[in-house]
């Protein structure tokens, strides 16, 4: 994405200097990962993060948050919190197509991504490649299949709402403005489930209006009225 669409309103991604420039406005992942790193340094997140940390279990007792986590050296803690903000991304469990004659198939995934798109561009109509370095021009065609895009998997292995978060067909609701479960307001939000859209300010304003809703700056609609906006 263009280094304008990347950043926070209070940290800029463009006007950090020279470490996250990039002469084609399209920063690679080296760029945006010190900019994430000096975002958290500057705001003093870093102490804040659990590192190594995985949620195994979060789920609504009593009206309460039971999380159990295991940290890497196998230690478990048994927490209890109010509210709960689910933001663990979409790319921890990928999502493979079902292909017949898959598992006949001993060939290996090359490390270059133009050796993917070669193999792709065998079976393909048409293979579109936006990238900084390719010098290829027409890789191939040939009819048979169409284009194929699969969208990341949502996964909430942790998660116990009794059913009132439901996912069917990727789907992940109900959910007023894919945030807020209206059943549950506010101890449990997401962040980061839509798949369109510009991340960096996405993230924000829903964290933004998280934080709101939390500390009672901002209200939200009755939970039939948002109920309704979900099923319109
Ligand atoms: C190849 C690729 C290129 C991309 N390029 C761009 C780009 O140029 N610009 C752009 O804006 N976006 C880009 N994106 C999208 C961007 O990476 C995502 O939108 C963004 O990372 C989502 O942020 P997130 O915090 O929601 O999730 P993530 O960055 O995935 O973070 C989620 C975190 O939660 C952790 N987690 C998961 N489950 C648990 C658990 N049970 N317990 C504890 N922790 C857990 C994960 O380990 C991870 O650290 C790209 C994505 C990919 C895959």
């Amino acid at each position: 994405m263009r280094s304008e669409t990347i950043g926070f309103q209070d940290y800029p991604f463009i006007s950090k200097g020279q470490a996250y420039n990039d002469s084609s406005r399209f920063p690679g992942h080296r760029e945006v990962f010190l900019y994430i790193n000096d975002y958290a340094t500057t705001f003093g997140l870093t102490k804040l993060v659990r590192f190594e940390t995985n949620v195994v279990y979060a789920g609504l007792v009593n009206g309460k948050w039971r999380v159990r986590s295991r940290m890497e050296n196998g230690v478990i803690a048994d927490e209890t919190f109010y509210v709960v903000v689910v933001c663990n991304g979409h790319n921890t469990k990928p999502r493979t197509a079902e292909i017949l004659g898959i598992d006949a198939w001993s060939g290996k995934v090359g490390s270059s991504d133009l050796d993917i798109f070669m193999d792709i561009a065998q079976v393909a109509k048409e293979v579109h490649i936006a990238s900084r370095s390719a010098k290829v021009g027409v890789l191939g065609n040939m009819s048979s299949y169409d284009n194929l895009k699969l969208h990341p998997m949502y996964h909430f292995p942790f998660l116990d709402t009794n059913d009132i978060i439901t996912m069917e067909d990727n789907c992940v609701g109900p959910l007023y403005k894919h945030t807020f479960p209206p059943a549950l307001v506010a101890w449990l939000s997401f962040v980061g489930l839509p798949l369109m859209g510009i991340g960096f300010i996405l993230y924000e304003f829903q964290s933004k209006w998280i934080a709101g809703v939390l500390s009672s700056r901002i209200g939200l609609p009755s939970e039939e009225e948002m109920m309704r906006d979900v099923e319109a």
